[in-house]
């Protein structure tokens, strides 16, 4: 498996990490998880835009041109032969000597980018998934996809020791979204998704299905729902790059969403595999 460093392509077992990384000690940089249908990135394009807007919000200048990230991405799925799957990939503030301030200009960012195979979650997308909701405990600048992944960790552990998949936060009782997706609720016909502002991640399977939703004329609403308001929904879904649009189906042991994959979200996981047939081809 070849993996990316810095620039080049190399073997994984000739890839190391200076143990005075950022990266390594501070959690001090930017990420993505871009999802691989039929070898081809999806959403590729805003992925990479928004890690550069990530990078630039904590004063990271990143080394490349988003041509060359994107050429050298799409030349390690080629080389790891990768057809379905993700690419992971981190850029951190680069190796200093361990100190709060920023290095001075001349310490370059550290890449790192590697692909993974990973099937699409059949079972789940069909039978629902079961969640707890736990207090959102992380940081004001969630827009970021920044390393720091602590709050994340914390709340997604607590989930997989009462064997669910997902924690779905709340900030004051209000609904945010989840350890790693974002989250929607159907009411009346109508969805409800927290905005796009500092307490979440803008996520770009959100704005996909966004924009289904725009397309097939069904309503959104992006304002804050309560956690009550979770408790009685109709429906709730999870978007996300590995998760795509996932039912949710029991939330702290109890039946919720309805207790199976509701219709708004059955059309809305279809119309997400047209986009991606649409995009990747079959
Ligand atoms: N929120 C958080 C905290 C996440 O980690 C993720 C996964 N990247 C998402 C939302 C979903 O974002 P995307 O659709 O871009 O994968």
């Amino acid at each position: 498996q070849y993996v990316a460093v810095n620039g080049n392509l190399i073997d994984r077992k000739n890839a190391y990490i200076d143990i005075e990384d950022r990266g390594y000690q501070f959690g001090d940089g930017v990420y993505e998880v871009i999802r691989v249908y039929n070898g081809k990135m999806f959403t590729g394009n805003e992925h990479l835009e928004r890690l550069w807007k990530s990078a630039s919000s904590i004063g990271i200048t990143i080394p490349h041109s988003r041509e060359e990230l994107k050429d050298l991405l799409e030349q390690l799925i080629q080389k790891n032969k990768l057809s379905l799957g993700t690419v992971y990939l981190q850029y951190t503030r680069g190796i200093a000597p361990r100190k709060h301030p920023f290095p001075s200009d001349d310490v370059k960012p550290t890449l790192v980018a590697y692909t993974k195979e990973v099937g699409r979650p059949e079972e789940k997308l069909h039978s629902g998934i079961k969640a707890i909701q736990t207090e959102d405990i992380r940081w004001l600048r969630c827009d970021i996809k920044s390393l720091n992944l602590l709050g994340n960790l914390l709340a997604n552990q607590k989930a997989a020791e009462a064997g669910c998949d997902e924690a779905i936060l709340n900030r004051d009782g209000r609904v945010t979204e989840g350890s790693h997706s974002n989250i929607s609720i159907v009411k009346g016909g109508k969805i409800y998704t927290h905005p796009a502002n500092n307490y979440i991640l803008n996520g770009i399977s959100r704005r996909v299905m966004l924009e289904i939703c725009a397309r097939e004329g069904i309503q959104v609403i992006e304002e804050p729902f309560t956690v009550k308001e979770l408790q009685d929904a109709d429906e709730i879904f999870l978007t996300g790059t590995t998760v795509e649009v996932m039912p949710v189906i029991e939330l702290d042991g109890k039946s919720a969403g309805g207790g199976k994959p509701g219709p708004v979200t059955r059309k809305l996981q279809n119309w997400f595999k047209a986009e991606i047939e649409n995009q990747c081809g079959r």
